[in-house]
């Protein structure tokens, strides 16, 4: 199954290259070649029943045929006519000349397109292939033909003869060499999936079009079973081999800080802190991912963590993504830890810890990934601390983690992350969630408007800075450090200080050195500044209570899980809170994706319509590599696969 294809009769180099071109180099790839679409062949429509702008499939004799060149050869006009006895059909195709050794006249030809005209009846590039005789034939017509993505030179009737050889041929293989066999039949409760064998043949061969998605859903539990296999045995490995210093840590300090923190812990988070307890107090390297929403209460939680690796006697990291959130983590862990006697260290691009002694006690220190680069080293790694980890992407991860000598590592996230992905790309890692809010937050109220409504969005701000409150106006950044968008958002800068005042208004964007974006933070920290006008910057971490309100301009530049993100900034003191997603986008798929805000506050329910949206890719961000790449399976439609492959796997021994 994993010879190359040139092994096959009739693949030379020619063909062998062809084939390359759609990533196909060996048997086992021929075979599980996704057909794009299918043809249905045992019913066709007369060519005088094709409606316009509908697609079609027809067949029909070439009655007429010719190439015209034009603009002095530099332009041309290959036509055929196709007659079926009920009308005829108009095939064109510009500017591919060779598309006339293809054809001859009294061929049969299938055709499938849309009529883009009537009078004549005319498509333009349709597909087509020519009908021809002989022993194969019934592989092409009078049934459900497979239609694959070519390349230049590659026909389609060659390489749907060569699948149904192959698979012929390698009938008995595919049984033996499939994936491990594990008993799907007793999973599937409403339909009795085909063996992985039954399943390769039926995505290429069905006998009904409804075959296909039974034998794509087997296929994609092969895959989903295969990548969970995979992580398994990573996580085995992992565990085999790492070591890493138990930090249950002794409570001298978390009892204190506890007792200093003025709140009680809620349930979710005592349930989480008792994970990562039982996590940190083995000998293995913790792994865990800690999802909860904006303002849930994850820091405190990732505290008393690192409050027990220095109780252990063990350095603690913390890193995030920028370095407002950086020197945040920082203000807000010397606030907690200097009662405790505990030092605690920043380091960024723009500032730098001392020198750590590996005898000196032990030390908090946070940072941006300046503390992975830049001859840094914290001595005896007790925890890392990773926060709002979808910014770095899995491989950045690894490579912390390696670097770091195996401490415990936390991964935090406001992200949340739809299931599907959790059970996939996260299978590495043990989930912990935080699925409730502190008590005491005041309502938030998300309205979608128009920027014809902006006068009294705008009155109704003011209303509320008047009433002592502040606000946030967030400009979508598409590039923050574009010279365009830092024009667009001055000029939106002096356009509010001229609304807005005699109140106040501050600019906060990706061109302010760390100092300035400091000072401007710390400005509004302080509410000297009403109004805060920044880029998408906030999204991850800032907090000031007393901002209420928040307008998002252009919201539906933003991705959902985005937008969530971003009104998590408010809705975190005891007043009352709104956002107010500023749009005009006219479509109705537009609008409706945005009403999904108004609807709901479920940070899970937005990612996962978002997921149906925009696909994984966009919800983890682009950097994200490592990326398994599904052939069958689907991450936003298949989670109950994903589930029993799960479940198939976890029933197996290793
Ligand atoms: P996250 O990191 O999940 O966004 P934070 O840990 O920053 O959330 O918490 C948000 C705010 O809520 C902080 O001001 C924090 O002190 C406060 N907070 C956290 N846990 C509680 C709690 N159990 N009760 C009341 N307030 C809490
Ligand atoms: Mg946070």
């Amino acid at each position: 199954m994993k010879r190359p294809v040139t092994s096959l009769r009739g693949v030379g180099q020619e063909r062998m290259a062809q084939l390359a071109h759609l990533g196909i180099f060996t048997i086992e790839d021929l075979l599980l070649n996704r057909p794009r679409r299918y043809e249905d062949r045992r019913h066709f429509k007369k060519i005088s029943e094709l409606q316009k702008g509908e697609p079609g499939t027809a067949r029909g004799r070439i009655v007429a045929l010719g190439l015209n060149r034009f603009r002095h050869g530099t332009k041309s006009l290959f036509e055929i006519v196709l007659d079926d006895g009920s009308a005829r059909l108009h095939c064109r195709w510009w500017n591919l000349p060779f598309m006339e050794k293809y054809f001859a006249r009294d061929d049969e030809v299938f055709v499938f397109g849309k009529l883009i005209q009537m009078k004549p009846r005319t498509m333009d590039h349709p597909e087509t292939e020519v009908i021809e005789g002989g022993e194969e034939s019934f592989i092409h017509i009078a049934r459900i033909a497979p239609i694959y993505s070519l390349t230049d030179g590659l026909p389609q009737r060659w390489l749907r003869g060569l699948t149904w050889r192959t698979l012929e041929q390698y009938q008995a293989h595919l049984r033996d060499s499939g994936p491990a066999p594990f008993d799907a039949s007793s999973l599937m409760r409403d339909t009795i999936l085909p063996s992985h064998e039954g399943a390769v043949r039926m995505i290429h061969f069905p006998e009904e079009l409804s075959d296909v998605e039974i034998a794509r859903r087997r296929l994609a539990l092969d895959e989903f079973v295969a990548f969970q296999r995979q992580i398994r045995a990573r996580r085995k490995k992992f565990h085999a081999n790492a070591r890493a210093i138990p930090c249950g840590g002794n409570n001298h300090l978390m009892k204190p800080f506890l007792a200093g923190l003025g709140f009680k812990l809620t349930e979710p988070q005592t349930r989480v802190l008792r994970e990562i307890r039982a996590d940190m107090s083995g000998a293995h390297p913790m792994r865990r991912l800690l999802q909860g929403d904006v303002g849930s209460g994850k820091t405190v939680v990732a505290a008393c963590g690192a409050l027990m690796a220095i109780e252990s006697g063990c350095n603690v990291a913390l890193m995030a993504p920028t370095e407002i959130l950086a020197e945040q983590h920082f203000a807000n862990f010397k606030k907690w830890f200097d009662p405790l006697g505990v030092r605690v260290e920043l380091q960024t691009g723009s500032r730098k810890a001392g020198k750590l002694e590996a005898a000196q006690s032990p030390v908090m220190v946070t940072g941006t990934h300046a503390l992975f680069s830049s001859g840094f080293e914290l001595p005896k790694p007790g925890l890392v601390i990773i926060d709002e980890q979808h910014r770095f992407g899995v491989a950045q991860r690894e490579q912390l983690v390696r670097k770091g000598n195996y401490p415990h590592v936390l991964v935090m996230t406001a992200t949340p992350i739809p299931r599907t992905l959790g059970l996939t790309f996260y299978g590495d890692l043990d989930i912990s969630v935080i699925d409730a809010m502190p008590a005491g937050r005041g309502t938030l109220r998300t309205f979608v408007r128009t920027t014809a409504n902006l006068p009294k969005v705008y009155d109704f701000i003011r209303e509320k800075i008047a009433a002592g409150r502040q606000a946030y106006v967030v400009y979508p950044r598409v590039d923050d450090s574009g010279e365009k968008e830092l024009k667009a958002v001055t000029a939106e800068f002096a356009n509010l200080k001229k609304i807005f005042a005699p109140y106040s208004v501050g600019l906060l964007h990706g061109k302010l050195s760390g100092r300035e974006k400091e000072g401007v933070m710390s400005a509004f920290r302080a509410n000297q500044l009403n109004v805060l006008l920044a880029t998408s910057l906030i999204e991850v971490g800032v907090d000031v209570p007393n901002a209420t309100v928040m307008m998002i301009e252009n919201a539906e530049r933003f991705g959902l899980a985005q937008l969530h993100q971003l009104r998590g900034r408010i809705g975190r003191g005891g007043h009352a809170s709104f956002c107010i997603l500023v749009s005009d986008a006219k479509t109705p798929e537009a609008r409706q994706r945005l009403k999904i805000l108004e609807e709901t506050t479920d940070g899970f329910k937005i990612a996962e319509a978002d997921l149906k949206l925009r696909g994984p890719g966009e919800l983890l961000g682009r950097e994200q590599s490592g990326m398994p790449n599904f052939q069958f399976g689907s991450l936003t439609d298949d989670l109950d696969l994903i589930r029993q492959a799960r479940d198939i796997v976890k029933g197996e021994k290793l």
